[in-house]
């Protein structure tokens, strides 16, 4: 099973990537994480990638498809993938394709999450994780039970992506919109769409993405 999550920056993909990944053991591939380790780590592709990042403009077709070819490699045949903010523009949907047929993998399915876009704004200025953990949290919605105290493992470091203020949110939205958004008639040329109401529960969505992957 391969998959691709398409969606705006603060639909979800990401936290539903996580939740597919626990409970049907698929392996999430986001080139955003990848590309956020390579800062960290301060490798040549970081140290290219931070200043656009920031910005919340797009990294090169060419380096983030060479992460996912790499990640591919290196995964088992019979492990399924979830894309998550890959592909981003209609080049690396050209690009996924030639991958997966060297892979020996096809596409199943590539599932839109769709979400208010006033939400979207809120949803990711408030946004913070755990440090240690990953764990999600909201200033707003979902803080920890005891403040600065993780809930899941103790920890009381948290973190927050530079690139989630509200300028750079709004920008990366309009590249959504004009890079992104376009790549939708290519997967629904193929009969490959399916949408998801991204606005209800964290658990909700995540079963109407099981009854999806299901049949
Ligand atoms: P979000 O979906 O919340 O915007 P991501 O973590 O997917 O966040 O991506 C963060 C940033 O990383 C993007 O704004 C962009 O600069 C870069 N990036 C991630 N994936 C890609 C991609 N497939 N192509 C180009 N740039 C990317
Ligand atoms: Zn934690």
């Amino acid at each position: 099973m391969n998959i691709i999550l398409l969606g705006p920056p603060g639909a979800g993909k990401g936290t539903q990537a996580h939740r597919l990944v626990a409970q049907h053991g698929m392996r999430q591939l986001s080139t955003g994480d990848m590309l956020r380790a390579a800062v960290k780590a301060q490798t040549p592709v970081g140290m290219e990638a931070k200043a656009i990042m920031d910005r919340g403009e797009l990294v090169s077709d060419e380096i983030v498809s060479a992460l996912i070819d790499a990640e591919l490699a290196a995964m088992p045949d019979a492990t399924g993938a979830i894309f998550d903010g890959y592909p981003r523009t209609r080049a690396q949907a050209e690009q996924l394709d030639e991958l997966l047929a060297k892979h020996g993998r096809k596409l199943d399915r590539v599932i839109e999450l769709q979400v208010d876009e006033d939400a979207l704004v809120d949803r990711i200025t408030g946004r913070f994780t755990c440090a240690k953990c990953g764990e999600g949290y909201h200033d707003r919605h979902k803080q920890p039970a005891t403040e600065g105290v993780c809930d899941k493992c103790g920890s009381t470091e948290f973190k927050r992506r530079p690139d989630d203020n509200e300028e750079t949110v709004r920008h990366r939205m309009q590249v959504y919109r004009s890079e992104t958004a376009p790549i939708l008639p290519y997967y629904e040329e193929q009969g490959l769409v399916s949408r998801v109401d991204g606005m209800g529960s964290i658990t909700d969505v995540t079963e109407s993405i099981d009854a999806l992957i299901a049949d």
